[in-house]
């Protein structure tokens, strides 16, 4: 499963983290998650509680917020959401995202990573 990966990647970032501040254990945990990052946030959290145990984050609060995309133009400059069709191909590889205003391919520059916004902890 992508989710357990995404997250155990990031448990090993906040661990690294919190043991370079000497805190005692981490209350909570903020991320952003981009729409287009094909994560799951129910599995997330999952893998979340499993992967979590018998580290500093165990029973540490999760929030997971969702980051829409954003798209770039290189050929009119349009800088927004891009215009995709929700079809069946969309759930299982990375669409193709066209310019609404020229229909040309566009750059995604928001909405593909998981990155970690914020990290609570007990020192
Ligand atoms: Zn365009």
């Amino acid at each position: 499963m992508h989710e357990f990966s995404v997250v155990l990647n990031l448990i090993e970032k906040v661990v690294e983290e919190a043991k370079k501040r000497d805190a005692k254990r981490v209350i909570e945990v903020e991320l952003d998650v981009g729409q287009l990052s094909f994560l799951n946030p129910e599995q997330m959290r999952f893998a979340y509680n499993v992967l979590s145990k018998d580290t500093i984050l165990e029973n540490s609060n999760l929030i997971i917020n969702t980051v829409d995309a954003r798209v770039r133009c290189g050929v009119c400059g349009f800088d927004g959401k891009p215009d995709y069709a929700d079809d069946a191909s969309y759930h299982i590889s990375a669409p193709l995202f066209l310019c609404p205003i020229c229909g040309n391919p566009v750059e995604v520059i928001e909405g593909k990573g998981c990155i970690i916004k914020r990290v609570r902890l007990e020192l």
